[in-house]
């Protein structure tokens, strides 16, 4: 015989778990589609989303292979959510690092950026720190920002706003200290160490964002070494410092 039971099996708490993770998904979905919300907050509702989105399949697969192994689980709820929850936490991280940056390329207006001088820069240094040479993205916004993200591919973000405002050595320091980004980024995936960080919800973003002073400081300092000066960096950044206060 195979199993005790082989199927699935409805009953009230699941009914409960899936209408709770569908009504989570309009929600994420709704507040999504409603809302200007920051790049930081749209994020962790795609997470929010997916999370709720994969919780019913993994409940009703969880329940099916509990039931062919004749497992306990497959009619105790709460073993059945404790072993679908973190699968499912991990199902939604490693399907956020495909759909995140994905969303954000398709999502905000951006061009990418052609010109020759600045690919050729771009290329030379990509080069040299041994990465794959990062698309390199204009985006239509008039705040001065730029980022970087790797994921399964590496792109640079700069606005408008910043193009505008800074000359061509401090836009070259700002792709050189993203270049610097990517690279810190990709050295910490290859260590064993940090899979921890993988599996954090929170690492999708960081390579979003900015967060951590010591890497800015890497960052800066790869610049400045390359420029074989700080003044450009330095004059990029008070330009920034100066549109926010203002
Ligand atoms: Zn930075």
């Amino acid at each position: 015989m195979l199993g005790c039971f082989v199927g699935i099996t409805l009953d009230g708490n699941k009914i409960i778990l899936t209408a709770i993770s569908v009504s989570a998904m309009l929600i994420t979905l709704f507040l999504l589609k409603k809302f200007n919300l920051s790049t930081k907050v749209k994020i962790s509702l795609i997470y929010a989303h997916l999370t709720a989105l994969f919780f019913p399949f993994v409940l009703f697969t969880t329940n099916v292979a509990c039931g062919t192994f004749c497992l306990a689980c497959y009619s105790n709820i709460l073993e059945m959510t404790a072993i679908s929850l973190p699968t499912t936490l991990i199902l939604a991280t490693i399907s956020g690092f495909l759909v995140i940056p994905t969303f954000y390329i398709v999502s905000s207006k951006k061009m990418e950026i052609k010109n020759r001088e600045i690919l050729k820069f771009v290329k030379h240094y990509s080069k040299k720190l041994q990465l794959k040479m990062p698309k390199i993205y204009a985006v239509n916004k008039a705040e001065p920002i730029a980022f970087s993200f790797r994921s399964f591919k590496s792109a640079i973000f700069i606005s408008v706003g910043l193009l505008d405002i800074l000359n061509k050595k401090e836009i070259e320091a700002i792709i050189l200290h993203e270049l610097a980004h990517i690279k810190i980024k990709s050295s910490a995936l290859k260590l064993s160490t940090n899979i921890l960080r993988l599996f954090s919800p929170l690492s999708v973003l960081a390579r979003f964002s900015h967060d951590s002073t010591q890497e800015e400081e890497l960052a800066d300092r790869f610049a400045i070494k390359e420029q074989e000066t700080s003044r450009y960096i330095k004059s990029a950044k008070r330009k920034i410092k100066e549109y926010r206060d203002v």
